[in-house]
């Protein structure tokens, strides 16, 4: 039977994306779904790829970013993803996101990580959407609702301390009518100062609205070093209370004293999972990256610049070098350097092996698509996956390694009809050499396109090559959870 589609990939080796083996086969893509998949020597498409054995997947989705305001515009900022693959992103981690903000003036850490002032933040989670719809995005995004955004707006900027009733109703109504508009979830940053200060009642309250829409509850934990454990008591409390999916950001054990704990945070996870839905993302570094904390130093942990306002020349350098350099301790060394972002050399990499190799990790890079000289996180993280502890120090299959960052993820996130390879699904689409896939972004250097990624496609199209870099057309939109189109 002779079949007519828009385009053919053909002799790839197939990672559907399930976790199931690979298989060879050709892919045939019409508009913006696949049509086929399998031998299909009697099709005709207007593009026709020969994949060389080259291995094709879903396009990779990162189940943590920043990146509400990196994939605007000319989709420049969203180069570090789209070269290594990624064909859509979840906004709006961490308690952060551009909308829905009605503020005036400078941003408050770490609201800053994504823009210096809430004049560039969105009034109305529709006003953002509109735009994602006017100027389409290179990739595909999910947004969620930070609750520091809610509370900037609800507590008029004096927000280190619990909100009132009247704050939190006002903050409950604001995350409905984002809900409406097509967000996805709620996110909190419950470690960051100020919203350490927001109880558990507080988020409860409101995080009300999330069920009835079946809307995703996301938590940068109050905290991953000691009291750990009793952060995810909290977070799973949270999760039964509001009765909504919960999702852990960047899991991890934070600080020495805390190395080798994930021995005990696993096993919690795995019971929880039991009785409620939970997943985890996580990055595949040893170190984390956040704004600099001068009162968060931990004397035994090495700490490495990423931007500066007051000295952007600090970018990229030793904060004990620095301090060495101005005769002062580490501590009023990062004072002066705030506002500032910095790497964290905290956790041990046994623990990283351990939470990403779990069958309920997803990969979130969480990568800083702002910071000056950004954690390598944000350029590296899937062809590391891929590449270092797949292929390298084989930790797991290939075929797992794409399953956490496309089928796993998809399902968790219902992205309806992503994150698989099969007739139907939208075509999201990389194809990698397995060989030669690496990340080259390092601490020292960060800021460079993964190798091995010979194409990517979003809905359908055409979005990167290394050759032509992102396309000019963009084919992304704003996904919302559960929904088709
Ligand atoms: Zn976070």
């Amino acid at each position: 039977m002779a079949l007519e589609c828009d385009l053919i990939i053909r002799n790839a080796e197939i990672i559907d994306g399930t976790g199931a083996a690979r298989f060879a086969g050709d892919v045939a893509v019409s508009g913006e779904r696949i049509l086929a998949v399998g031998a299909l020597p009697e099709a005709h498409a207007t593009r026709e790829v020969d994949a060389g054995g080259l291995v094709l997947a879903p396009g990779f989705i990162d189940a943590h970013t920043h990146d509400d305001r990196a994939i605007l515009g000319d989709g420049r900022l969203a180069l570090p993803k789209i070269s290594q693959g990624v064909t859509t992103v979840v906004t709006g981690n961490c308690g952060i996101s551009v909308a829905p903000v009605r503020a005036k003036g400078k941003a408050l850490p770490p609201l800053n990580l994504l823009g210096e002032d809430y004049e560039s933040c969105f009034g109305t989670f529709r006003e953002y959407a509109d735009l994602l719809a006017r100027e389409k995005p290179p990739i595909n995004a999910m947004a969620l609702i930070g609750h520091m955004s809610l509370r900037v707006e609800a507590m008029a900027g004096d927000v280190d301390r619990p909100a009132t009733a009247e704050e939190t109703a006002h903050m409950r109504r604001r995350l409905e009518e984002a809900l409406d508009e097509g967000a996805s979830g709620m996110s909190t940053g419950l470690w960051y100062a100020p919203n350490i200060k927001a109880p558990t009642e507080e988020v409860v309250e409101v995080a009300a609205p999330l069920h009835a829409r079946n809307a995703l509850y996301v938590t940068h934990m109050r905290d991953e070093a000691n009291d750990v454990l009793r952060s995810i008591d909290e977070t799973m409390r949270i999760g039964r209370a509001v009765d909504s999916p919960v999702v852990i950001s960047h899991h991890k054990c934070s600080m020495p004293e805390n190395h080798g704990r994930s021995r005990e945070t696993l096993p919690a996870l795995e019971a929880a999972a039991r009785l409620q839905s939970v997943a985890f993302d996580v990055y595949p570094y040893a170190a984390s990256s956040t704004i600099l904390q001068p009162n968060r130093l931990h004397p035994a942990v090495k700490v490495q610049i990423t931007w500066s306002t007051p000295h952007p020349e600090a970018r990229g350098r030793m904060l004990d070098e620095i301090a060495a350099e101005w005769g002062v301790d580490r501590v009023t060394a990062a004072e002066r350097l705030l506002p500032a972002g910095a790497i964290s050399f905290m956790m041990d990499e046994a623990d990283v092996r351990r939470i990403l190799a779990h069958p309920m990790a997803m990969i979130g890079s969480d990568g800083l698509p702002h910071d000056a000289m950004p954690h390598p996180r944000l350029w590296s993280t899937f062809a590391r996956v891929l590449g270092h502890y797949a292929r390298d120090e084989k930790l797991f299959t290939l075929e797992d390694a794409v399953h956490k960052m496309t089928g796993r993820t998809a399902a968790v996130f219902g992205m309806t009809d992503r994150g698989e390879i099969r007739p139907g699904a939208f075509a999201d689409l990389v194809l990698f050499d397995a060989d030669k896939v690496r990340e080259v972004g390092t601490f020292a250097d960060p800021a460079h396109p993964a190798e091995g990624i010979v194409e990517t496609w979003v809905n359908g199209a055409s979005a990167y090559t290394p050759a032509g870099g992102i396309a000019s057309d963009h084919h992304g939109r704003l996904l919302v959870r559960g929904r088709a189109d």
